[in-house]
């Protein structure tokens, strides 16, 4: 790897949290040159993949007093994109068949996922880096003026650190703080609530009436995985209905399982154990568990309110990474979500530390600004809520963003986000051999896409294997 040159300044950078996006910063941060100090409160690298049978105190996570576990994956996921797609592009996600406890899989477990992050931290060295089981519990500039950032942290034992850094690196996750639904009468209905959040297995609900809402990524897997032993369960998610099409699909996706309806969203929850849909139609359920996503949270974060979280747009930010005021001492990696995750990260990465490097510059904070209010104004007109501003995705496969004309889809499209990303710190743009892997894989979401034999993409593959021989590292 070639030394950066001489005119560019090394910094002291702190990153939070070592998962996915917390190691390729940390990784990309040292290739700049800067020295970095990953701050992470689990025991091991992996972030949301490291599974724990744990759940929380609070099963629907509202608490404040809960005991906090940070990871949402559940015993049976695996992968919702191919490995090769999936991977970073520098370190891409290949099988390892010298190793018999790996997953071989082309959609693997979630396990292989960890243990492909433990082995990137390795090779880079990054474990060495990081300050295990040590929660940062504030982040707030030095002073006025002195571009310096104070970190405090607590660790495990209960030892408080207190350290200053040039740059602070958020990679925190968002996977951890539940959002809920709103059902009129809940308060009084006398069954179980949980969020995906806190669901591992499907034996809590063996025999049960079960209704799930949502039917993103989560809330399809895991209602397949309750209905191995529940009685019934019923999917209660306004997308699958709004559409014939959509319901047929699903029916069909579903048809493996005789015990799966799908319905409207709730309408309101009795007293009595009922839970009436709004296509009229009612049951009496055990349990209600929403797959309704998450919220963006930094309780650590202190700005001045700078930075603030208002119907989870997180804001100011310029292309969901610097707010304005504060950049580039702090930054943002992997708040946008849907997209191609680990690609993001890595050019994210790869941005911010060039930009603190100084090999980029950033435009004036005047500059910035006007180019995150005209984004905001552009989404109200449009009539995409607030609470969609860091949804990047590929339009065409999001209904509520299909009849976007092509100039205002661009607005979401992660494709325009990675290539105007790429093109600031002068590196190659996504291959279209991972687009195109993409956009199977989402177009195939079914209830086998996992294990088809995907013959579909030999071709795919094989050009995908050209571009990882570019990076062995
Ligand atoms: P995380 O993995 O959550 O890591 C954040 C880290 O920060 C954690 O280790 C945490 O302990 C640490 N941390 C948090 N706060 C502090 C603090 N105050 N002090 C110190 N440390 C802190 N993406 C895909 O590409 N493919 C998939 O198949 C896929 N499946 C998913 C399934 C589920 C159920 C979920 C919820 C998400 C899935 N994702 C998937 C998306 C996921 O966002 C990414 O894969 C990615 O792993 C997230 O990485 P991250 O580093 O942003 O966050």
């Amino acid at each position: 790897m070639a030394p950066p040159p001489n005119s560019i300044s090394s910094r002291h950078v702190a990153v939070i949290g070592a998962g996915a996006a917390g190691l390729v910063a940390a990784r990309e941060l040292c290739r700049e040159g800067h020295t970095v100090t990953v701050f992470e409160r689990q025991k091991q690298v992996g972030g949301l993949w490291v599974y724990t049978p744990n759940v929380e105190t609070d099963l629907l996570s509202i608490d404040p007093d809960r005991n906090i576990v940070h990871s949402s994956v559940y015993q049976s996921l695996r992968t919702n994109l191919p490995r090769e797609c999936m991977g970073y592009c520098e370190f891409p996600f290949v099988t390892r068949p010298d190793d018999d406890s790996r997953d071989p899989r082309r959609y693997p477990d979630h396990r292989e996922v960890m243990m492909y992050l433990q082995d990137f931290a390795k090779e880079f060295k990054i474990d060495e880096m990081i300050r295990f089981q040590t929660e940062v519990v504030r982040v707030e500039p030095a002073a006025e003026n002195s571009l310096k950032w104070i970190v405090q942290s607590k660790s495990s034992r209960g030892v408080f650190g207190k350290d200053i850094f040039d740059a602070v690196v958020v990679c925190n996750g968002h996977f951890t703080e539940p959002r809920l639904a709103h059902i009129p009468g809940i308060d009084t209905w006398p069954g179980k609530q949980i969020h995906s959040h806190n669901y591992r297995v499907p034996d809590p609900f063996k025999d049960q009436v079960v209704v799930v809402i949502g039917n993103q990524s989560s809330g399809r897997d895991i209602s397949k995985d309750i209905a191995t032993l529940a009685k019934e369960v019923h999917i209660a998610a306004k997308s699958l209905m709004q559409k014939k099409e959509s319901a047929d699909a699903y029916k069909k996706e579903s048809s493996r399982y005789s015990n799966i309806h799908i319905h409207q969203t709730i309408d309101r929850a009795y007293e009595d154990g009922s839970v009436v849909f709004q296509d009229g139609e009612a049951v009496f359920a055990d349990a209600i568990v929403h797959c309704t996503g998450y919220k963006y949270r930094f309780p650590f974060l202190e700005t001045n309110d700078y930075v603030t979280v208002e119907d989870n747009r997180v804001g100011t930010l310029y292309k969901h990474v610097f707010p304005p005021a504060l950049a580039p001492g702090l930054s943002f990696i992997g708040l946008p979500s849907m997209a191609l995750q680990f690609f993001m990260f890595e050019i994210q990465s790869k941005w911010v530390a060039s930009v603190l490097s100084g090999r980029i510059k950033l435009p004036s904070e005047d500059k910035m600004m006007e180019d995150v209010t005209a984004f905001y104004a552009k989404l109200k007109s449009l009539g995409i809520p607030k609470r969609f501003t860091h949804f990047l995705t590929d339009p065409q496969f999001t209904p509520m963003f299909k009849k976007l004309k092509p100039h205002e889809a661009s607005l979401i499209s992660q494709y325009e986000y990675f290539n105007w990303v790429s093109e600031q710190c002068g590196c190659s743009s996504i291959g279209p051999w991972r687009v195109e892997q993409y956009n199977i894989a989402i177009k195939k979401n079914d209830d086998t896409y996992r294990d088809d034999e995907c013959d579909d993409d030999d071709q795919l593959l094989e050009e995908a294997y050209r571009d990882f021989a570019k990076f062995k590292p």
